[in-house]
Formats: structure tokens, C-alpha cells, sequence
């Protein structure tokens, strides 16, 4: 592919006033507020973010991380999600080249991302994202890959499974093992990836989620009865396989035939 500078331009300041708007998201669906009102305030003392405060990253840096009337401390949690979206629309740019796959894909990553980290702060994955995200992936896979029928398995089986593993394991261990959100997640990917790389986000967040636990627990900061936000697996597992999926499939049925 070409790269075009305009694309690159247009991309990363949409990357930033989206990233901006994903932090809004991930700070009131939790909490079951409205994303348009109020405006954005400080939570400290309630003072009302004029445009000139709320400018991607760049208000952040010069506010040195502070409210700009009562001086406490903003998480970096805003900046960093900004930059992550960002580098997100980049990173798609220069995967899927200027396609319509490309706006349906970063449709995608941005949910991940809410979702990601709602569940990690929460240990949530609201509804609000994850059912209207089944139906918008099947509405996408009408005329884009992978294909209505591909995607229609995908929501089935990626739900299906997760559904049929927290049954087992609850029936096995008499405790709820996972919450529906989880299920609801997966099928939501199915929806946009398919069946193929719904399979192998499953196998890839285990993965990711067996070497963070792991880390965690050597770390000293987890033991194995720690609640996991495997939600969070899920949603770094479905960006590997939305971007990468198909190359890492091929690379791996290639290695045992
Ligand atoms: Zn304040």
C-alpha cells in the first residue's frame, strides 16, 4: 500500500477527539450516566471543562495533570487513552489501507477499548456496548468480510462456548465462574471476526491472561483466587486477531501441514 500523508494527518487527530470521547464512555457507562450532559466536569470540585481544557492530550500536558481551578491531580488514564486510540487508527491505517473494512475494524477497536477498560476498573462489561455490538457486527458483515453466515457462526459458537464453559465450571465448582457479560462479549467478536478468528481470540486471551496472571502472582500482587477481568483478555486478544488474525491462522495451519 501508499502510504498517504492527508490519510495519516486525518487519522490521527480523528484517533485523538475519538480517544477523547472513548474516555467519557469508559467513565459514565459504568456508572449509568448520559454521554452527551452534563458537560465534562473536574470529579473534585465540579468545575465545568471549557474547550480550551479539553483538548486531546495537549490540555492535559499543559494543565501539568491538573484541575485548572482546584488543583487535584487528572489520571493519566486520559491522555493514555487518547494516545492508545491513536496509535489504534494508525496501526488500522496501516493494516487494512484506506477501506471500508478499515472504518467497521475501528468501529471494533474502539468498543475493545471501552470495553477493556471498563472491565479492568470495574470488572464489568455493560450491555449498553456488547448487545448493540452484536447487531452492528452482523449488520457489517451483510456486505463486508467475514460474510453474514461466518459471522452469524461466530456470534453463536464465541457465545455458545463461553456459555457452555461457565455452565460446566459453575455445575463442577457450584460458584459463577464468569458473568454473562463475558459470553455476551464473545459473541459480539463472532460478530464482526467470524467463527475462525473468534476461535482464535478465545485461545489468544488465555494466553494473555495466563502470562498477566502469572506476572501478578510472581509479582506478589495476585494469587490464584484473584478475580480476573477476563474481559480485558478478551478485548487485547479480539485487536490481535482483528488485525493480525488471519496472517497468524495461516502461519499456523501452514506450520502443520
Ligand atoms: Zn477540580
Amino acid at each position: 500500500m501508499i502510504i498517504d500523508p492527508a490519510a495519516v494527518v486525518v487519522l490521527t487527530l480523528l484517533g485523538l477527539a475519538v480517544g477523547s470521547f472513548l474516555n467519557v464512555c469508559i467513565h459514565r457507562l459504568p456508572r449509568r450516566q448520559s454521554l452527551v450532559s452534563p458537560p465534562s466536569r473536574c470529579p473534585h470540585c465540579g468545575y465545568q471543562l471549557r474547550a480550551v481544557d479539553n483538548i486531546p492530550v495537549v490540555s492535559y500536558v499543559l494543565l501539568r495533570a491538573r484541575c485548572r481551578r482546584c488543583r487535584t491531580r487528572i489520571s493519566m488514564r486520559y491522555p493514555l487513552v487518547e494516545l492508545i486510540t491513536m496509535g489504534l487508527f494508525l496501526l488500522h491505517y496501516a493494516v487494512f489501507d484506506w477501506t471500508p473494512l478499515l472504518a467497521v475494524r475501528l468501529l471494533f477497536a474502539c468498543a475493545m477499548l471501552v470495553l477493556f477498560a471498563i472491565d479492568l476498573e470495574h470488572q464489568l462489561l455493560p450491555d449498553v456496548v456488547t448487545l448493540p455490538g452484536i447487531a452492528a457486527g452482523l449488520a457489517c458483515s451483510l456486505f463486508l468480510p467475514p460474510g453474514l453466515l461466518w459471522a452469524l457462526l461466530g456470534a453463536v459458537v464465541g457465545g455458545g462456548v463461553l456459555f457452555l464453559i461457565a455452565e460446566i465450571w459453575s455445575r463442577l465448582r457450584h460458584v459463577e465462574a464468569m458473568g454473562f457479560g463475558d459470553v455476551k462479549m464473545l459473541a459480539m467478536i463472532g460478530a464482526f471476526l467470524g467463527v475462525k478468528l473468534v476461535m482464535l481470540t478465545f485461545v489468544l486471551s488465555s494466553f494473555i491472561g495466563g502470562i498477566a496472571g502469572g506476572l501478578l502472582i510472581l509479582s506478589g500482587r495476585g494469587s490464584m483466587a484473584s478475580k480476573v477481568p477476563f474481559g480485558t483478555f478478551l478485548a487485547a486478544a479480539a485487536l490481535v486477531a482483528s488485525l493480525w488474525g488471519d496472517a497468524i491462522v495461516a502461519w499456523y495451519v501452514g506450520w502443520y501441514a
